[in-house]
């Protein structure tokens, strides 16, 4: 499958095909044939957003998780708002994707959770009440982590009553295409990174180094908005990196 939001598209028309149900997790369990699609946003707000598009066109509804602490983008600032919301507006839900490494000693990581629920849900005036972990650690696949209130993406339900296939630094480890096509699973969990995905096919290491490179771009707008006369100190012209394909 290639990592083209047409390739998307098709595998979302496979699903339907195959008779699988769009569903969310607060809304599966009536549900005897239908996939769960989770999107984490590890990097990039705007590619959630062109990933939100697609699947609104097709109809479809999914969940996106936001990472409340991270250096890649600001969920309070005006654009990190504007971009959640509009997720939320295309029909989709937000959770939280919770990174434990952020969570202070003083907390047990369920409690960190809940605290970071809450912030968010304040930040959105949404409830958000589910969870997926972002990178977790050996002791937190294993806990099976059960939270009053929220549904956690990694609870085992979610892996044994599932086939879960998951595009983790892109790569499908199963041929996702396939397996739906096969049909021989009635329920599935897929998850997917709105990062890899693009008008047109790039390669990891494309993906990657127009990432890094559009973040000096970025920082020189933002300096832009915040020092008069940017262009008499150093000009956009100057930044050693090229802007990225979309
Ligand atoms: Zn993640």
């Amino acid at each position: 499958m290639e990592f083209t939001y047409q390739a998307y598209r098709d595998m979302l028309n496979l699903l339907r095909e195959q008779q699988y149900a769009f569903r969310q997790y607060h809304n599966y369990a009536d549900c005897p044939r239908c996939v769960i699609l989770r999107h984490d946003i590890d990097n990039s707000l705007e590619q959630a957003v062109n990933l939100a598009q697609v699947e609104a066109e097709a109809g479809v509804a999914s969940t996106y998780f936001v990472l409340l602490r991270t250096d890649f983008y600001n969920i309070a600032s005006s654009a990190g708002l504007r971009a959640v919301r509009r997720i939320q507006s295309l029909g989709h839900e937000i959770g939280l994707h919770f990174d434990e490494t952020a969570c202070e000693s003083s907390g047990t990581i369920p409690e960190c959770i809940i605290k970071e629920c809450g912030q968010l849900s304040a930040l959105l005036e949404t409830e958000v009440s589910s969870v997926s972990m972002h990178r977790p650690s050996r002791m937190t696949l294993d806990a099976d982590f059960q939270i009053p209130g929220i549904i956690n993406s990694y609870d085992r339900t979610f892996f044994r009553d599932f086939k879960y296939l998951s595009d983790s630094r892109r790569n499908w480890r199963e041929p996702v295409l396939d397996i739906i096509r096969s049909g021989g699973y009635e329920r599935l969990h897929i998850l997917t990174h709105a990062f890899w995905y693009h008008n047109t096919e790039q390669t990891l290491e494309e993906t990657v180094r127009a990432f890094i490179c559009s973040a000096s771009l970025q920082r020189y707008r933002q300096m832009a908005d915040n020092i008069t006369d940017l262009a008499s100190i150093m000009r956009e012209e100057e930044l050693s990196c090229a802007s990225p394909k979309s």
